[in-house]
């Protein structure tokens, strides 16, 4: 059968099981991008980050039992991003795929600079520093950037960078990367992985008795970047081989550049002995830019890409758009795409459009029963089954959740989330929330799930 056929059967199987709304959201505009017949492995690619996240998530047991009804040679599935704007390629770890088909996107994307990363170090050249503009939001974090360029290994190490989605710290670790590439030539060895691509080597290494070879291919180098470290904490092999690596390189005067979203006193699951090593280093944040931040960046931006765009839309933009600089970038895009490609003229109006379309509301008065839906959606779960006394076994890790976060986000008492769910008392809402606040920090699956769900809150 036709990698697009399986798929469309695939399809047509999970629609029959999960909630109309949750299909169209999460599934619609995925593909099969690819079948590895002999290791039996599917690769899977969604729209965005958090589309594989909450895919890989939520529906992954029902996504493998489905491939493997249709096609009892499957035995695991992968996912990927669809690279944006791009509908052809596709960047897994670093190497590129191809997908059978153009992504069946809503609108054709303005085409980007094709992107060619270096196989060797892994970088995207897209990203330099030149390019990264720098405003009161993140001057720190350039500032030790461009300091560890000078000083390879030895002035701050390890550079621990974290901050909020889209803030640009992709961008200005592997601007690092570049830069001391360009300096050292192939005097300093430099690898960049994604933290992903980390552990599902080290996961490779065990199950194949492999672990020599990973081990030198990440002790052999000068620089190691490492980002998004934040997913690795809780597995305990990963972590183990991770914590190896560190300590090798660094006794060794090697550069270490981690990113995370949040500091790492904030990563409930990273061993304490890691989190120890990250803290004797040196850490810097990003955060929101301003507003003459996103206007340069903006016009940094559009350059780039070589287009023309009138300065007030640009400045309405960096008026309206706050909070992450893709978004930022992904409505500079649509804006060229509709004056370039549709001939339409931008006025007030088509902006509000664009802007509607590509920037998640900002976080808004979030209620509990914003929580309770936002909690009954993701466990596909009613919520009446929550709300109500009964002790359905489906629904008591999620009304534990729901209790969890009420707490967390809306600092609500006790007794008034014992109330609210389903009436009951309010040391079983201490309890819940005692428990799941343990639990996350053991449990990295339950820690994601409840990420996942805080992510789509604020969005929602
Ligand atoms: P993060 O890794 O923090 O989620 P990225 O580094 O991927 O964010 O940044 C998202 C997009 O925004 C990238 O295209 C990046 O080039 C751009 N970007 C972010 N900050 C800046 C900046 N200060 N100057 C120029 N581009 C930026
Ligand atoms: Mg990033």
């Amino acid at each position: 059968m036709e990698n697009k056929e399986l798929w469309q059967s695939v399809l047509g199987d999970i629609e029959l099981q999960i909630s109309r709304p949750n299909f169209l959201t999460w599934l619609k505009n995925s593909q099969l991008l690819e079948k590895n017949e002999r290791e039996g492995v599917v690769l899977v690619g969604l729209p965005n980050n958090f589309a594989k996240e909450w895919v890989k998530s939520r529906y992954h047991k029902l996504i493998l039992g489905s491939l493997r009804n249709i096609d009892g040679s499957i035995k695991n599935v992968d996912y990927a991003v669809l690279s944006q704007g791009s509908a052809h390629a596709v960047i897994v770890q670093g190497k590129k795929a191809r997908p059978q088909e153009p992504v069946a996107a809503e609108e054709p994307q303005p085409p980007l600079i094709e992107l060619k990363i270096d196989p060797r170090t892994n970088l995207n050249p897209r990203y330099t520093f030149s390019t990264f503009v720098v405003g009161s939001s993140n001057e720190l974090a350039y500032a030790a950037s461009q300091a560890v360029v000078k000083d390879v290994g030895k002035k701050y190490n390890p550079l621990f960078v974290y901050g909020g989605v889209g803030l640009g710290k992709t961008h200005l670790i592997q601007a690092i990367g570049n830069e001391i590439s360009k300096e050292y030539k192939n005097s300093v060895a430099t690898l960049y992985v994604s933290s992903e691509k980390f552990i599902n080597d080290v996961v490779w290494a065990v199950r194949n008795k492999r672990m020599e070879d990973v081990k030198k291919k990440y002790r052999d180098i000068d620089v190691l970047i490492i980002d998004d470290i934040q997913f690795i904490g809780g597995k305990t092999a990963t972590e183990q081989e991770f914590f190896y690596t560190f300590n090798t390189l660094y006794e060794n005067n090697k550069q270490i550049i981690i990113s995370s979203d949040r500091p790492p006193t904030a990563i409930p699951t990273l061993e304490e002995r890691l989190r120890s090593r990250f803290e004797g280093g040196m850490i810097v944040d990003v955060e929101y830019p301003d507003y003459e931040t996103r206007l340069a960046i903006l016009k940094t931006k559009l350059q780039e890409k070589g287009s023309l765009v009138d300065d007030h839309i640009l400045e309405q933009v960096a008026t309206r758009v706050q909070k992450n600089v893709r978004e930022l970038e992904g409505v500079l895009n649509k804006i060229i795409f509709y004056q370039q490609y549709k001939n339409e003229k931008i006025d007030t109006k088509k902006l509000e459009e664009i802007i509607g379309e590509a920037v998640q509301v900002t976080p808004k008065n979030i209620t509990a029963n914003d929580i309770i839906k936002a909690v009954a959606d993701f466990f596909e779960v009613s919520p009446s089954d929550m709300l109500n006394r009964g002790r359905k076994q489906e629904v008591v890790q999620p009304r534990q959740i729901a209790m969890f976060l009420m707490r967390d986000i809306l600092k609500l008492s006790y007794p008034h989330i014992g109330e609210r769910l389903g009436k009951r008392d309010h040391t079983t809402a201490i309890h819940a929330c005692e428990k799941i606040n343990k639990e996350c920090s053991q449990d990295h699956g339950l820690n994601q799930k409840i990420l996942l769900i805080k992510e789509r809150l604020f969005k929602m």
